[in-house]
């Protein structure tokens, strides 16, 4: 009995010892949050060496006879951490990967479920996947690597395998996945993903919670707004699951980045109407943006998102 017990608390402490574990942010773990769901919510910051680049939100679906996870994350060395992780939910195998879009902090961990499991079915946007391969991998590999010097092992890219397009329906063991393509939100390769089963809808970074992304040349702050506007009309989902920060309600994953675009929007239309440049209303618009202080990073977005708003202005109203 007393070394049946001793093997257990070994067992502990092998366990604790291996936990996915990053300095000051803690430890991270998956949290169930369905019948067969389970979603692991990284560190909000943007990447830097002390997260790794790990930084967004992986996610399981377990089915009878294996695994799908949406986004396993942003490097191979994360991938395996994750990878350890999942392991401790389940150890069936994984059979299917969804990437919600091209930035490298959501699919490089790609490469350690494909070596672990080559079989593995890897589904993205088609043209994610041609962005991806025609340069985007390249630049987000290099902006992870000055950042965080993690990107050991990410190369060559495990890129998605398996093209789908705006309204596609996969079915994988039992669990079934509507997709669809905004044109242009946060990029232009993005898709959301619901998982019918458990009335999950995983959005990408078309929502954040607690940070702000960069909308790059190939996003459009209005066709975000204009997608999360139409997605608080539609029936609700159980669960919505942003690309970074915490899961939850509609009215609390959603509600708070739709506000946040709608007063750079109008704030910029408005300003555009008065003839001023976007720096000139900086104060009038923080004025009304006091609740997202704390988020991370706003110092240093804000004012990119104000430009990038109205120079979209400018082109609609050419
Ligand atoms: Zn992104």
């Amino acid at each position: 009995m007393k070394r049946f017990f001793f093997g257990v608390m070994m067992l502990c402490g092998v366990t604790g010892l291996f936990a996915f574990s990053l300095g000051k942010y803690g430890d991270f773990k998956f949290e169930k949050m369905g019948e067969n769901l389970y979603v692991m919510r990284g560190p909000v910051m943007a990447p830097n060496k002390e997260n790794k680049g790990f930084m967004n939100n992986p996610a399981i679906i377990e089915s009878e006879h294996g695994l799908i996870v949406v986004d396993p994350g942003g490097s191979y060395n994360v991938g395996k951490e994750v990878l350890a992780e999942i392991q401790k939910v389940s150890t069936k195998p994984i059979l299917a990967v969804f990437n919600t879009h091209k930035h490298g902090d959501h699919w490089f961990a790609n490469k350690a479920v494909a070596e672990t499991y080559p079989k593995v079915l890897i589904y993205a946007d088609a043209h994610m996947i041609e962005e991806a391969k025609a340069g985007e991998a390249e630049k987000w590999y290099n902006i992870l690597e000055r950042l965080t010097g993690n990107l050991k092992g990410t190369k060559a890219f495990a890129y998605p395998t398996k093209a789908l397009k705006s309204g596609d329906r996969v079915e994988v063991d039992g669990q079934i996945f509507v997709v669809r393509h905004p044109a242009t939100a946060h990029t232009d390769t993005d898709l959301l993903i619901e998982h019918v089963n458990s009335k999950t809808l995983f959005l990408g970074d078309n929502v954040m919670r607690g940070r702000f992304g960069a909308f790059d040349e190939s996003s459009s702050i209005h066709g975000n707004r204009k997608l999360l506007e139409a997605l608080m009309k539609e029936p609700e989902m159980k669960l919505y699951v942003p690309g970074h920060g915490r899961s939850g309600s509609r009215e609390e994953t959603v509600k708070p980045y739709l506000t946040y675009l709608q007063v750079i929007t109008e704030e910029m239309k408005q300003a555009y109407d008065e003839e001023l440049e976007a720096y000139e209303v900086m104060d009038r618009v923080k004025a009304r943006l006091k609740v997202y202080e704390k988020w991370d990073g706003i110092a240093y977005t804000l004012g990119r998102h104000m430009d990038k708003a109205y120079g979209e202005i400018e082109e609609m109203e050419e």
